[in-house]
């Protein structure tokens, strides 16, 4: 298979040039679990390691490679390679870790479009429509909305369901499917074009493992990493978090991608609460935090129903989010400073011991 079959284009090659990469093999990392990464090149599927060089220089979650990320590799035993260096992301997904104050765990990188999964019964929730929405604005990947299992509804009910979602999100495009009935699938591929990576977000349950299934036009075996190495062995076999389609699209479909937090989705906010942004310029003050200030043009809209009162209360509800995870980074980053501090005191005291 060749490197474009999973997503190498023009650009990757002009980094790769850019930052004297030529020497290397490139490969795009499929799969990693606790600092193991698998990579996939024109030869194979390999497991991989970093270089002692990335480890050390590493400073953050973002130094260390991630899946989508298209690395320069060279071999190194029989059946492995050394990540030398990560080429630069064309877009990161990123969640904060859960119980980690202030650490974001990256979910993939270089995607180019999220399919935002939900199912249209119970689970049916469009604040988490609008959550996805952020993430992805923030990390400008480009989205379009799922509804799924729509054999359970008639087509009333679905026409309802479109427009609410389009009163509140707009500019995405939405597609209505059932993997039972296969209705709207052909549609949905229609959208998937050669070469660009896809993901799909969504709480556990909506389809999105029969939604796979139905673009693949084959079951897809649900094993974890078994690694069948033969003598030569150079191929895990069973191990797909990237999937290419028969027309060419790319699909990363990982296990971490589930419930997601806010993160650092700043820009990400602004652009899915846009209508928001734009009524706020005519608050009367400046911090106004739309809430309980006089003169607060959002609260008036949200009043007189020019917007939609839930709409308005996601909004609230992430922002407020969002300040809490800001200031447990902050106060992450003070504790780790106070400790440096101390650090250097400790052996400040321990060079005027000495003399
Ligand atoms: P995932 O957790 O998002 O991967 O969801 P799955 O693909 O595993 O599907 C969860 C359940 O929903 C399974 O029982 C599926 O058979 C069912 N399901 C998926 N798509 C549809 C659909 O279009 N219509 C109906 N009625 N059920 C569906
Ligand atoms: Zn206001």
């Amino acid at each position: 298979m060749k490197l474009e079959h999973f997503g190498y284009n023009d650009n990757i090659e002009i980094l790769r040039i850019q930052h004297n990469l030529l020497n290397f093999e490139i490969g795009r990392v499929i799969s990693e679990h606790k600092e193991r990464y698998i990579v996939k090149t024109e030869k194979g599927e390999f497991d991989a390691e970093i270089t002692g060089n990335l480890r050390y220089t590493a400073n953050t979650r973002e130094d260390f490679p991630a899946i989508g990320d298209w690395v320069a590799i060279s071999e190194y035993g029989d059946d492995k390679v050394l990540i030398h260096s990560i080429l630069p992301r064309k877009t990161i997904i990123k969640r904060q870790a859960v119980g980690k104050h202030g650490e974001k765990q990256i979910i993939a990188t270089n995607i180019d479009f999220a399919f935002i999964v939900q199912a249209i019964d119970r689970d049916f929730n469009i604040n988490r429509v609008e959550r996805y929405l952020t993430i992805c604005n923030a990390s400008h990947v480009k989205t379009i909305i799922i509804l799924n299992k729509i054999d359970l509804i008639n087509d009333e009910a679905l026409t309802n369901l479109i427009s609410q979602v389009q009163e509140r999100v707009k500019q995405v495009p939405i597609i209505a499917i059932s993997n039972k009935s296969k209705k709207g699938i052909e549609k949905l591929k229609e959208h998937i074009v050669k070469g660009k990576t896809y993901c799909l977000l969504g709480s556990s349950g909506v389809g999105k493992s029969s939604l796979l299934n139905n673009l693949l036009g084959r079951q897809l075996m649900k094993t974890n990493t078994i690694s069948t190495s033969t003598n030569k062995g150079r191929h895990i076999t069973s191990h797909r978090e990237l999937i290419v389609l028969e027309d060419g699209g790319i699909i990363i479909d990982n296990p971490g991608i589930r419930e997601v937090g806010i993160a650092d989705a700043v820009g990400g906010l602004e652009k899915t609460f846009d209508k928001i942004v734009e009524l706020s310029k005519n608050c009367k003050f400046k911090d106004c935090t739309h809430t309980i200030e006089t003169g607060c043009a959002v609260v008036a809209a949200v009043e007189s129903k020019k917007i939609d009162k839930l709409f308005y209360e996601n909004y609230l509800k992430m922002k407020r989010e969002q300040e809490h995870f800001e200031s447990t980074v902050a106060e992450k980053r003070q504790k780790d400073k106070n400790f440096g501090k101390m650090v250097k005191q400790f052996k400040n005291i321990k060079k005027s011991n000495r003399y």
